[in-house]
């Protein structure tokens, strides 16, 4: 038994050429479990030429996810396949990592005593959004309770433009979602309508460093100031949550001015996506408290660590180690010198490819890329065109470029846009080669004499 094994294991020619095997030369139906064992070689290929199809990683310019690390991060990842986050005492060391990255993050985001608030790793931001709502909406309800108020119909105040986590948040853990429409004189969340929208029962507001949509970054300091302004006036005390995804790897190293982090005393939390701006493989975010006491200790669970216990918050139970290695790795690695570098890059690119986008002529950007290195623009006169973003994105998706069109969300969902994110890989070679191919695309669509077909369902875009 075990030579035969041994034997069909073997790839000495023994069913070679590799096509002609069987699972390569067939059709099988691949959603039934399969009744029989494939060489590892045939299985492989299988799965290897299934997605050969995606798209390709570096040229999706829709996405805010890193697609590109060095050959060490990859030795990395296989040394570390094995490791489970949850075993934090088996994996003491992984464990103390994980610790490391987020205290280094409540540094650099200001917290006032990085080394004794709290934080954890997650599997993207959107699970930090998760836990810094719960931590909102838990301290909301243990004030009322202490104030013999009803626990009933928590809100939380935040944009319609964010991210779909929220929506998620709101919706698994029964929280109205209360959304501030954006328009053209508003096109972010600020200071100016916040107090409208906020009353006894919310238990936060949400404000994005990079609005998924734009790239934008919202006023955070002026959003702080009119809910100082509104508790001057009601005895309101809300708290902000910022949805830093992307901008929370980018604003500490080159927008350091900007005053959007625990600097500001109304801000309890931040989340960041790791795998975004953090310079990581799918995998990994982050979300910190300003301080310890601002996360009620009944969502803290203890684990056993080192003979000691070890405060742990999570909505998962095991999920991969190696991300979060790879996080620490990239800190080690570019330290704030290198991130700086490597997102000032991303932004002189961003820059470049907008100034070369608005030339062209029929496009107006709708922002440049200063914030976060992502923009999005519209057509000039939409409706005098023979043709529309989406066939503009069709036509560059023919050349490999992924460059999504999308509407806006309410109140401007007419408004069609597209956007590109520029992430460490795309260089400026790569970028000139795009604006040629945006170029001969919209000449091409330019000259079009009658209006291109429409088939009326688009599918629309998940940000
Ligand atoms: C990407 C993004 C998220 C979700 O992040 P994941 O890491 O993909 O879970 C949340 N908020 C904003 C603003 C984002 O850009």
């Amino acid at each position: 038994m075990t030579d035969q094994r041994t034997d069909r294991d073997d790839d000495s020619g023994l069913m070679e050429p590799r096509f002609l095997r069987p699972g390569e030369s067939t059709l099988s139906d691949h959603d039934v479990f399969p009744e029989h064992e494939e060489l590892p070689q045939t299985a492989y290929q299988i799965v290897h030429d299934e997605i050969m199809l995606d798209g390709n990683a570096r040229l999706n310019l829709a996405t805010f996810v890193g697609t590109w690390m060095n050959d060490e991060s990859k030795k990395l990842v296989v040394d570390a396949a094995d490791k489970n986050m949850v075993d934090k005492d088996e994996y003491p060391r992984t464990a103390a990592i994980e610790e490391h990255c987020w205290k280094m993050l409540a540094g650099l985001w200001n917290a006032p005593d990085p080394k004794h608030t709290i934080g954890t790793s997650t599997i993207g931001s959107s699970e930090g959004a998760m836990l810094g709502g719960l931590a909102l909406k838990r301290r909301w309800q243990q004030a009322r309770r202490a104030a013999g108020k009803s626990t009933e119909q928590p809100n939380l105040v935040m944009s319609s433009a964010v991210q779909v986590c929220w929506e998620k948040f709101c919706n698994y853990f029964e929280v109205e979602m209360r959304l501030v429409p954006i328009s053209e004189e508003h096109p972010c969340l600020d200071g100016s309508q916040v107090a409208d929208y906020v009353d006894e029962h919310t238990i936060g507001v949400v404000a994005i460093m990079g609005v998924t949509y734009t790239g934008a970054y919202e006023p955070v300091q002026e959003i702080a100031e009119a809910l100082d302004a509104l508790q001057a006036e009601t005895g309101l005390d809300v708290p902000i949550h910022v949805d830093g995804a992307s901008g929370g790897m980018v604003a500490p190293f080159i927008q350091p001015d900007i005053v959007w982090d625990f600097r500001l005393e109304r801000v309890h939390s931040i989340n960041t996506s790791g795998h975004k701006y953090g310079l990581v493989y799918p995998g990994v975010g982050w979300v910190v408290w300003r301080s310890r006491d601002l996360l009620p200790d009944d969502l803290i669970f203890e684990v056993s660590y080192l003979g000691g216990s070890m405060p742990t918050l999570a909505l998962n139970f095991s999920r991969p180690g190696a991300p979060i290695l790879l996080q620490y790795f990239m800190f080690l690695r570019l330290g704030r010198e290198g991130y700086r570098a490597v997102q000032q890059d991303s932004q002189d690119v961003a820059k470049y490819l907008s100034a070369g986008i608005a030339a062209l002529g029929p496009f107006e950007l709708w922002n440049d890329g200063s914030d976060i290195p992502v923009f999005a623009w519209r057509l000039k006169d939409a409706d005098s065109h023979n043709w529309t973003l989406y066939d503009l994105q069709d036509r560059l998706r023919m050349k490999g470029w992924l460059v999504p069109a999308y509407p806006m969300p309410d109140d401007l969902a007419d408004v069609t846009v597209q956007r590109i994110v520029v992430r460490n890989g795309l260089t400026m070679d790569l970028a000139d080669e795009l604006l040629d191919d945006i170029r001969t695309a919209t000449e091409y669509l330019e000259q079009l004499q009658t209006p291109m077909p429409d088939t009326g369902n688009r599918a629309a875009f998940h940000h």
